[in-house]
């Protein structure tokens, strides 16, 4: 899509959601990005605080949405991600590996940080990635969606390289975003 083009939905669309992916490193954020962006998938990068974004347009009901995907483009490596990363943000995709516990344990870290940011209002969805691996599985499936329950989460096991869920665990992001602006607006 170029940018004229862009700019021509940006007066179409009803709403523009700015969301997050966060998790530890190499548990499938970029992966899962570029699995739901499919054509449309544009990685842009912002240098100043080295994240890059994708969007995706969706018609829920009636509505046209375009969501702005952010991608910590590796910078969660070195703990570089500041509130700026999450300001502004009405969703997000809090990410870990079940074939790697402690990136499951780490969730509880990264989740304090999106309350510390976001705030209390963001939708967020705990995706546990790589469910093809099932053999090496070190987080059962009843334990993340336990935690999610506890947490009020949405909760999904997803496969971005088996493209499993992807699709669904973004659609119950935006469409629980969208009921709850749509529910303010009225
Ligand atoms: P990020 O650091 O969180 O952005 O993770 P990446 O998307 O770069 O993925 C890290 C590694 O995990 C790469 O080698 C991917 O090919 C692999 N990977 C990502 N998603 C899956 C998945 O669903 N299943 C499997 N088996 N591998 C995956």
């Amino acid at each position: 899509m170029d940018v004229a083009a862009d700019d021509a939905f940006d007066e179409q669309c009803d709403y523009l959601f700015k969301a997050v992916l966060i998790g530890d490193s190499g548990v499938g954020k970029t992966n899962l990005i570029s699995r739901f962006a499919k054509d449309e998938f544009r990685l842009d990068s912002k240098p100043t605080i080295g994240v890059e974004f994708a969007y995706r347009n969706i018609k829920v009901i009636d509505k046209l949405i375009k969501t702005q995907i952010w991608d910590t483009a590796g910078q969660e490596r070195f703990r570089a991600i500041t509130s700026s990363y999450y300001r502004g943000a009405l969703g997000a995709m809090l990410v870990y590996d079940i074939t790697k516990r402690a990136t499951f344990v780490n969730v509880r870290k990264w989740l304090r940080e999106l309350r510390e940011f976001g705030g209390d209002d963001m939708v967020v969805v705990l995706v546990g990635n790589k469910s093809d691996l099932a053999q090496s599985r070190e987080v059962e499936k009843e334990e993340g969606k336990g935690y999610a329950e506890t947490e009020r989460l949405c909760f999904m096991e997803t496969s971005a390289l088996q493209n499993q869920n992807v699709e669904e665990a973004f659609l119950e992001m935006i469409t629980k975003i969208h009921d709850i602006i749509s529910h303010k607006s009225l």
